[in-house]
């Protein structure tokens, strides 16, 4: 068997056209989206991220800012712009670029940020709200691998899902949302033992992991889903996922690249919230 790539580049320039028509649509009515992206220090992964995002909203319409703060920023400082942000009627989402510098406490930053416009989901009250089946938002990375299995029209009803990664970021909300679905989940970690022995019993595997190879051909049933989340670099830097794309996809139905699979549509859900979120603040 050889897989279909699910391929985010696409479905994101799809999803994103009609993002743009619903910004167009609030902009007319003068209540243009705004997101607001904080950067304490010059990590250079998260400033190509941070670039990323800014030029997916001025693509779509949405007015973004960015503060770019030094890393000797203090946690009283940062916290001091937040709540400017949160009473900023221009200001409907609000993202502190993950990860911030050591003696910042990044979930008391996160919690600062009002449930109104924590268009990251990883505020408290969003994950409670994901995991009770409540209104609220959804952590962009795994929203995008849930719109991407919409995609292929895959139901998961009754399905065997393998989440491999137990982040809050990620797997754990991952795990959340493929239940809500109805379909039956294994989360592993670290210390899962024989993780072979459960992901080839799986009708979809998601790898959020951050390790190169985790998932090879032999472990993953014929015919099964994979998402791909992981962002390593090989032995000559090229951007890679956890998976072994080129084993793999000769067993998979449907398998996700890197780059050009996750990535892509993590921007394009933090796009989506950042909407929903100017549509319920008014
Ligand atoms: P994380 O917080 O480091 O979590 C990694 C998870 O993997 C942990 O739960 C860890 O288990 C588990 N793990 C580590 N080694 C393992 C192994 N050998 N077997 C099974 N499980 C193992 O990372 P994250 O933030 O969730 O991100 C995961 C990956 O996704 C990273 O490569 C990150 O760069 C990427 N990512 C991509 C996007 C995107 O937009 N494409 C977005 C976010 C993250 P323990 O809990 O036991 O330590």
């Amino acid at each position: 068997m050889t897989s279909q790539l699910i391929n985010g580049v696409e479905l994101s320039k799809h999803l994103r056209q009609e993002l743009q028509h619903k910004v167009h649509a609030l902009s007319a009515k003068g209540k243009t989206p705004g997101l607001a992206v904080i950067l304490v220090g010059d990590n250079p992964a998260s400033q190509v991220y941070v670039r990323n995002k800014v030029s997916a909203c001025e693509q779509v319409g949405i007015h973004s800012v960015l503060d770019k703060a030094p890393a000797t920023l203090s946690q009283e400082e940062l916290l001091t712009k937040i709540d400017t942000l949160n009473k900023d009627p221009k200001i409907h989402g609000i993202l502190v670029q993950l990860p911030l510098p050591a003696h910042i406490d990044a979930q008391r930053v996160i919690e600062a940020i009002s449930p109104l416009k924590d268009v990251d989901g990883f505020h408290i009250s969003s994950a409670g709200a994901l995991m009770t089946g409540s209104p609220g938002f959804w952590p962009c990375t795994p929203f995008g691998c849930m719109k991407m299995l919409e995609s292929i029209q895959f139901d998961l009803k009754g399905k065997h899902a393998v989440v491999i990664g137990r982040s809050n970021i990620v797997g754990k909300p991952m795990a959340m949302m493929l239940l809500q679905k109805n379909a039956t989940v294994t989360i592993c970690h670290s210390h899962t033992q024989n993780l072979a022995h459960l992901t080839r019993q799986a009708d979809l595997v998601v790898a959020a992991v951050g390790v190169r190879n985790v998932l090879t051909k032999d472990m993953v049933k014929p015919g099964a889903v994979v998402l791909d989340v992981g962002m390593n670099r090989d032995e000559a830097g090229k951007l890679c996922g956890d998976v072994d794309f080129a084993g793999v996809s000769e067993v998979a139905s449907f398998i996700t690249p890197v780059p050009g699979g996750v990535g892509p549509m993590t921007i394009t859900m933090l796009l989506h919230n950042t909407v929903l979120a100017a549509e319920q603040l008014g």
